[in-house]
Parts: structure tokens; C-alpha cells; sequence
């Protein structure tokens, strides 16, 4: 994928359609104003504003700034709601977009595979041009995060947006009665935020055996919003739970990983690589990668090694296997989540040994490669992504070592006692 400042940069490019709307729009309520205290008909010449602009000023005045911008965007040919059971050729054929277009799409999305992600409640935007032909098709997973096709020169681009919005922290305490789940979701924790605190303490506490009654839990936790509305995404920033007297914490370092007080980290190491023995790297991991010959933006968001096809893949840490699928390019392949902010995702492949929802452990073999999908011959695609993006698996941080290092651990007391006074602990 790209790196986060081009995203950033991406992401103001964005709304493109938007913001010189946005403008015209400003101009258009000014102009009316004007027309409505000097009702002459100079005013509205020699200014191109499109006319519905004015209207919808003119109809719904209590349209204001983002409602105004999304009354005016140009309006989508087909929106569809994932429900449960939906499959992505029913969705394309309801919007009445052939299978042809469609498979070019699934062509463009072999970089990020977003389609193969989308789950209910997850909207698709179709937007065509008087042909019919499929000009944009808009993916929305959340406030925060979107993936759009654009149809350039018969072939379709695809562009992952993340938007960083405003991230708040906040700090949530409270005793254990009950399960921790009930205790912490009273105090007002989310149920994803306090499956992320069990899985950062995993090695350290046993939620369902080890935590007893009057045992007190602090943590803080970050919270995105998106132009005032939360996104539903989180970061744990630091967790103190007192068991038994005893404090059992960790905290989130710069690097993204936890830690406890002493500077231990608190996850398993990876693996570097997800084989038992070297293989030549066939194609390197590059998210600037342009095509050859079109000079479209073709990155290469994985590490390909020459493997011979049935040769062993071992998760390179815990996880669960998140989805098993074939892909018309990606051939067949898994997903790993490894907890925290890790995923990784293997392609290509022969085999799967493993199934969807099956917990595995580092080392464990997962699979087969192959040469399935799009390939030029036998090789296994392997992806690295921290927090939704694609990293080089071969130079990411990745917790492969076991705790800081002495000139670390001066910026990471300082910022340990600070959390501890927000925790109160
Ligand atoms: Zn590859």
C-alpha cells in the first residue's frame, strides 16, 4: 500500500469532487443573498453556477457546511447495504453492471482485495457514466476508511483512503464483579476495545480463571472521530488491571507495541518470514511500483518468494485465520489475524491445512504454496499489514525482539508515568 503521508496526501486529494463544489456552493449562497436584497438580473451573470446549487440553498436553508457539500456531491446510480448472504455478483448485477466490468474491478482490487472484506453493514456506491458503463464504485468500511475504483482509460484504478480524523484519549476505570467483560463494558468500554485488552495481556493474565471480585481495572484508550462522529476505531494506550494486590500492566511504546512497566514486551516475537528454510525474494515488496508498460500506479504490496509449488507456509506468529478463499487473481489465499494491529496474508497457494476461525501458533504450517490465480510461475505473495496497511515484511518493525533497549526505556518512563496519571494509578 502507500506510505501514511501519501495517504494523507491522497486523502486531501479525496474530495475531489467535493471541494470545488464546495465553493461554487459558498459563491452560490453569497450570490443569493445578494439576489434576494438587490433582486437584479446583472447579478447573475457572467458567473457559472449551476443552478441546483441555488435551490437547494433556496429550499432547504438549514442545509449547512458538510449536509450542504453531500446534498450537492453527484449522486450515486446505485447504493447498496451488505446484508448477510449477499454475494458480490448479485451486488454488481443489481446496480446492472456486467460481469466483464466486474471482473476488471476484482482485477484493479488484487492490491488491497477489498471486495473479499466487505461485511454487513458495509456500503457500495455505483456511479455510471450515459453508456451505463461503471465510471466510480465507492467502498465505504467506516467513517475512516474507504476504497474507491475510478475508471481511467478503460481499466480501473483503485485508491485505499484513510482518514486520520481527530484522535481523543480517555481514561475508563472501574472494579471487577462479575466477569471483566460486564465490568468493563459498565464503565464504559466497547466490545472490541475490551477484546483488545484481554489479547494485549493475554500471556499475563487468564481473564475467565484468574481475576476475582474488588480486583479495580484502569485503562486509556484513544478514540477517532471524523468530523465530530466517533469511527468506531480505537487504540488501547495503556491498561493497569490490579489482581489480587498485584498490578499487571502494559502500555503502548511509539513503536505501536506493548510493554509492561519494566519495558518488557508483552507479544510473542514473529517469525520474518512465514518458511522453514530461504528462498530467493522474487519480487520485493514496492508501493510506488508503476506499471511497465501503462505507467499505472502498480504497487506491489507483498514479498514474493520463489517457492517450488507444495512448499510448506508457517503462520509467523499466533493469530486466527481470518478467511480462506479463491481469488480470480489472488489465486487461492489466507488471511492471519495475529491480534493487536497485525495481519498477514498468504497467496497463491495449492492448499489450505487450515480453516476459517481456527487459532494457530507460530510455526504452525498453514499451507501449501502454489501457482494459483495470476501468477508468471510458482511463487508464494506474502503480505505484512500494520493497522490496514501493507508494510515490507522484510524492514517493518515487527515485534521480533523481547524488550527496549537502555536508551528507549528514558522516553518510555516518562511516558509510563503519565499514563499512570490518567489511569490514577
Ligand atoms: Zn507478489
Amino acid at each position: 500500500m502507500h506510505s501514511s503521508d501519501q495517504q494523507g496526501t491522497r486523502f486531501q486529494r479525496k474530495p475531489r469532487l467535493s471541494v470545488p463544489q464546495k465553493r461554487v456552493l459558498l459563491g452560490g449562497g453569497l450570490l443569493l443573498a445578494t439576489a434576494l436584497m438587490w433582486p437584479s438580473p446583472e447579478v447573475t451573470t457572467g458567473q457559472r453556477i449551476a443552478l441546483p446549487l441555488v435551490l437547494t440553498s433556496a429550499v432547504n436553508p438549514g442545509l449547512t457546511g458538510q449536509d450542504a457539500i453531500e446534498a450537492l456531491a453527484p449522486k450515486p446510480d446505485f447504493t447498496a447495504t451488505i446484508s448477510a448472504g449477499d454475494t458480490l455478483s448479485q451486488l454488481f448485477e443489481r446496480a446492472g453492471v456486467d460481469q466483464q466490468t466486474m471482473y476488471q474491478v476484482l482485477e484493479a482490487d488484487l492490491t488491497v482485495l477489498a471486495l473479499d472484506t466487505l461485511q454487513p453493514g458495509n456500503t457500495l456506491r455505483f456511479y455510471m457514466d450515459d453508456n451505463h458503463q461503471l465510471t466510480r464504485l465507492e467502498l465505504d468500511f467506516s467513517l475512516a476508511r474507504q476504497v474507491v475504483f475510478t475508471l481511467v482509460d478503460g481499466s480501473y484504478d483503485v485508491e485505499e483512503i484513510h482518514k486520520q480524523g481527530q484522535w481523543q484519549p480517555k481514561s475508563v476505570s472501574g472494579d471487577i464483579y462479575g466477569s471483566f467483560y460486564v465490568s468493563a463494558s459498565k464503565a464504559g468500554l466497547s466490545a472490541s476495545q475490551i477484546q483488545r485488552v484481554e489479547s494485549i495481556l493475554k500471556e499475563k493474565v487468564n481473564f475467565s480463571r484468574d481475576l476475582q471480585a474488588g480486583d479495580r481495572f484502569s485503562v486509556v484508550v484513544s478514540e477517532q472521530y471524523i468530523d465530530g462522529d466517533a469511527s468506531g476505531a480505537s487504540e488501547i494506550l495503556a491498561v493497569d488491571i490490579v489482581n489480587r494486590g498485584k498490578s499487571i500492566n502494559a502500555y503502548q511504546f511509539s513503536d505501536g507495541q506493548y510493554y509492561d512497566a519494566k519495558g518488557e514486551s508483552l507479544a510473542r516475537a514473529f517469525l520474518r518470514t512465514p518458511l522453514v528454510k530461504s528462498y530467493r525474494l522474487s519480487s520485493h515488496f514496492n508501493g510506488n511500483r508503476r506499471h511497465p508498460v501503462t505507467g499505472r500506479l502498480a504497487p506491489h504490496n507483498g514479498t514474493d518468494f520463489a517457492t517450488p509449488t507444495g512448499t510448506q507456509v508457517i503462520a509467523p506468529g499466533d493469530g486466527i485465520v481470518s478467511l480462506v478463499t479463491d481469488h480470480r487473481f489472488a489465486g487461492k489465499y489466507i488471511v492471519i489475524d495475529h491480534g493487536n494491529q497485525y495481519r498477514t496474508r498468504y497467496l497463491h497457494l495449492s492448499k489450505s491445512l487450515v480453516r476459517k476461525g481456527q487459532r494457530v501458533t507460530r510455526g504452525q504450517p498453514i499451507a501449501l504454496t502454489g501457482n494459483t490465480g495470476r501468477t508468471t510461475g510458482p511463487h508464494l505473495h506474502y503480505e505484512f499489514h500494520i493497522n490496514g496497511r501493507a508494510v515490507n515484511a522484510m524492514k517493518a518493525k515487527i515485534p521480533m525482539a523481547s524488550r527496549l533497549t537502555k536508551s528507549q526505556m528514558g522516553s518510555f518512563q516518562a511516558m509510563v508515568s503519565q499514563r499512570d496519571l490518567q489511569m490514577g494509578v
